[in-house]
């Protein structure tokens, strides 16, 4: 049977019978893939340290006819805050179940598993809510669903001064075409803080500086809208809502 290496961030594991896991990865070579680690959940297995989600990983995957499986895996990096914190986990969570709901399988982009690479450093050890606000943000551009922040749906003007934002109709609505108000308020200061998470640059930003505020409003519509387009709440988000209460 033939086998192939990868280079990837597990996205999500879910346990099976007494010792294995389904693991999805999310890779730089072939895009999302999931694949079955047998025995992964006893101590005494050498790839259990490996196959925990969030981990950056290269695995060996044997192609099978129903299921591929991991053969070998090896930790290229891992985030042991994410497991600690419960804000850190909550937050990583909720960006890595919007990229596995979001993604197909076998399709490779790249910038998808750059923007996984970079991002977790951040959720590992600066404000996890703004790296999540980043990261959803920026995720959305390789979708196909990302909201127009610039310039209005309905007449193309670039927004200047206070609009609306319809997630129904995909972004800004400029105060000349808004007839009745519906959706969210959209502030210069809330198209500036999305236009920022956008241009953030992971590697070469050390500092990320949003008012509470801005994160709280920005972070509200874009998971609003993550959930509209997925028509299902997301399991992550009501987590870290219910260990907020
Ligand atoms: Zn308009």
């Amino acid at each position: 049977m033939e086998t192939f290496n990868v280079d990837g961030v597990i996205l999500n594991t879910v346990n099976f019978g007494n010792a294995n896991r389904v693991v999805t990865l999310y890779t730089k070579e072939f895009g999302k893939l999931e694949a079955n680690a047998y025995n992964c959940r006893k101590a005494r297995s050498p790839i259990s340290g490996a196959i925990q989600m969030f981990n950056h990983i290269c695995a060996e995957i044997k192609h099978g006819s129903h299921v591929d499986t991991i053969r070998d895996a090896e930790v290229l990096n891992f985030y042991p805050n994410l497991t600690a914190d419960i804000d850190r986990l909550g937050y990583a969570a909720i960006f890595f179940e919007i990229v596995n709901k979001m993604t197909l399988p076998k399709v490779c982009e790249v910038g998808i598993y750059n923007l996984l690479i970079n991002s977790l450093p951040a959720f590992n050890v600066k404000n996890p809510k703004i790296a999540a606000l980043i990261a959803v943000a920026q995720f959305m551009e390789f979708t196909g669903f990302q909201l127009n922040f610039k310039s209005c749906v309905r007449c193309g003007r670039e927004i200047e001064g206070n609009a609306s934002l319809s997630l129904s109709e995909g972004g800004a609505i400029c105060e000349n075409c808004v007839n009745v108000v519906t959706g969210y308020s959209y502030t210069a200061e809330l198209r500036q803080t999305f236009l920022t998470a956008l241009n953030f640059n992971w590697q070469a930003e050390n500092e990320i500086t949003f008012s509470a505020r801005q994160v709280y409003a920005a972070e509200k519509i874009l998971f609003h809208y993550v959930e509209n387009i997925l028509g299902s709440e997301l399991k992550a988000l009501n987590f870290l809502r219910a260990t907020a209460d």
